[in-house]
Order: structure tokens, then C-alpha cells, then sequence
């Protein structure tokens, strides 16, 4: 079997991915016609024509302006088994997707709506699709820490759905430190707790996530590569780091995905995991990111498979499941 043949097929594991950024152009059009929105693109060509952001601050204009098309449980629903439902065509069995309650509550949708729709499509898809999801509660970081404790709270009913506490938006000006009550009481429930630290921001964030967040898993986490003993720590610590390829080439936090420093923290004894981030918006799902990192960066099968099994291994899975899930990698790979 070729290693083309070997990554498309192997199950797989994506741990970074959001919601809302898995709307499809044509299904963004369809929900915005269904529920009377207007969005600022009069067609799907000129969404695609948006799509030349030159960094995260840019991509995140366009990403908002999106997500306001959702407004129903019907809406949620679609949108998260079309997402499931394409990422089991490139053989991902297992994913944990961050949603932003923030930016739907201020619309008037409700904790109920969201998460009915988002549980009820992962219900369906894990019966007839066999890939297996579930949600990570995304704080906006650019809102106060006042409005993060609120919107924890307010998901107490959903305490046992939801699998992690994490955090995206815009990095710069938003470190990690101004969350540390928000991740305190996310610990308290019991919640696992990961942060974006170090895609657009410096290594000190991802610094911070673990010092003062004390989170489990960091996401990104490239600019780690800029302080080698912060590097030799993550390896200590077997940190997962949520890399996204197409995430930090179409944000330009790097020139190209040669640049992707993904063997350097393999080769550091980092656990490094390849993802999406927003698969529709950079136009490239799981299987593309293995494939365009793999031959961009010459890897071999072994750092292929290696990061395959990190995806296992640093999604939030009890032993017993990580292992049962490692062992259909093995079955597969050999
Ligand atoms: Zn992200």
C-alpha cells in the first residue's frame, strides 16, 4: 500500500476543529436564505474570493460574519452531521469539536437549540456513520473573563456532554493569564482544558496555558519552536499540541507548509497531532492536511503513523479507549 493509500484510509483523529468553521459556502447561503439572513457576500463565489486573509485577525472577520447564519436546533444539526458526515468519508472515527456558545447567545439562540442540535447529529452520525464526536466549549478570548465564568455556568445542564474547556479568537492582546479563574472553575467541573497559545501569539502564551490555566493540551502551539527549553518541556510532559498545516499557512503564521515545524517536535519527543482548525474556510479536511504536510515535509511512514497515533493519544480518552482505538491503527497500518 502506498503511504497516499495508507493515510487516507487509516482511522484518524481530529482534535482541532470549530464548528463554525466547517460551513460550507453553499450550505452557508442555504441556512442564510432559510432563516432570512443577509450576509455580506451576494454569492458563493465572492465568499470564496473573501478567503485571501493575510492573518487570523482578517480570517476572524470573515468567520463571524458567517456563523450568523445559524439560529436553530435545525441549523446545528445540519451543520455538524455535514461535518461529521465529511470527515468520515476521509476515515476520521474520532473528533472533539470546539463551539463558540458566545458568539450564537448574543443572537438570541439558545443553550438548548445549540446543544440539541450538535448532540442529536453526533448521536445520528456516531450510529450510521461510526465516527464518534464531541464538543469543547470555545471561549472567545477578545470578551471579558466575567462573560467566560457566566457562559460556564450556563452550560452546567450540559456538564457531562461536554468534554473540555477551550478558548480561540484573537491571540494578540488576549494572553492566556486573563483567563485563570474561567479554567479554574472548568477544573473545578471536572472538565478537561485546553487553550490557542502559539499560532499567532509567542511562545509565552503557550507558557502561560500551562503555568497558569494548567491546561491539558495546548493548541497549536508552533511558535513553542522559538524556545527550546519550553520545547524539551512539552516533550517531558507529553503535551499534545493540536497542529493545523493549512491553518498556519492560510493565516500566514507560516510561509508555506514546508515551514510547519513538525518534525522538529516530533523529533524534540513532542506529542504533535495533525487537525483542521476550519477545514471549509482553508479548504482542506483531515486527509488533506496529513497529505500536503507529508509530502511537503518528506515524511517518512514511520512520522506519519507516529502522528496518526498522537491524534489517539492526545484526544480526551480514557485509557481503555485510546487503546482500543490504537490497536484499529495497528490492524490497519500493518
Ligand atoms: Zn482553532
Amino acid at each position: 500500500m502506498t503511504l497516499h493509500k495508507k493515510i487516507t484510509s487509516a482511522p484518524k483523529a481530529d482534535l482541532h476543529v470549530h464548528l463554525e468553521g466547517t460551513i460550507e459556502a453553499a450550505m452557508m447561503f442555504d441556512l442564510a436564505a432559510r432563516n432570512g439572513v443577509t450576509l455580506p457576500w451576494a454569492s458563493v463565489a465572492e465568499l470564496h474570493a473573501a478567503f485571501g486573509f493575510r492573518n487570523l485577525p482578517q480570517f476572524l472577520e470573515i468567520f463571524y460574519a458567517g456563523l450568523q447564519v445559524l439560529r436553530t436546533e435545525r441549523d446545528f444539526f445540519d451543520v455538524t452531521y455535514a461535518f461529521l458526515k465529511r470527515s468520515a468519508a476521509d476515515n476520521v472515527v474520532y473528533t472533539e469539536i470546539h463551539f463558540s456558545p458566545q458568539g450564537h447567545l448574543e443572537r438570541g439562540v439558545t443553550w438548548t437549540e445549540m446543544m440539541d442540535g450538535i448532540l442529536g447529529a453526533a448521536t445520528k452520525a456516531e450510529r450510521e456513520l461510526g465516527i464518534r464526536a464531541r464538543p469543547i466549549l470555545g471561549l472567545q478570548r477578545h470578551r471579558s473573563e466575567e462573560d467566560a465564568l457566566k457562559v460556564i455556568d450556563a452550560a452546567l445542564p450540559w456538564k457531562q456532554d461536554i468534554v473540555a474547556l477551550g478558548m480561540g479568537g484573537a491571540e494578540l492582546g488576549n494572553p492566556p493569564s486573563r483567563f485563570v479563574n474561567a479554567y479554574a472553575r472548568a477544573r473545578e467541573l471536572g472538565w478537561k482544558c485546553t487553550c490557542h497559545a502559539g499560532e499567532e501569539g509567542p511562545h509565552g502564551y503557550v507558557t502561560e496555558a500551562l503555568d497558569l490555566l494548567k491546561v491539558d493540551r495546548i493548541d497549536h502551539g508552533i511558535r513553542s519552536i522559538d524556545n527550546p527549553a519550553l520545547v524539551a518541556r512539552l516533550a517531558r510532559e507529553r503535551m499534545p499540541l493540536t497542529v493545523c498545516p493549512y491553518s498556519n499557512v492560510r493565516l500566514q503564521a507560516v510561509p508555506a507548509l514546508a515551514s510547519v515545524p513538525l518534525i522538529e517536535l516530533l523529533d524534540a519527543g513532542c506529542l504533535a497531532t495533525v487537525n483542521t482548525d476550519d477545514p471549509s474556510y482553508f479548504e482542506a479536511y483531515l486527509n488533506e492536511n496529513f497529505l500536503g504536510t507529508a509530502r511537503a515535509l518528506n515524511l517518512t511512514e514511520v512520522q506519519t503513523r507516529t502522528l496518526i497515533e498522537n491524534g489517539f493519544k492526545g484526544a480526551f480518552l480514557d485509557e481503555g479507549q485510546c487503546t482500543a482505538y490504537l490497536d484499529r491503527l495497528d490492524a490497519h497500518w500493518t
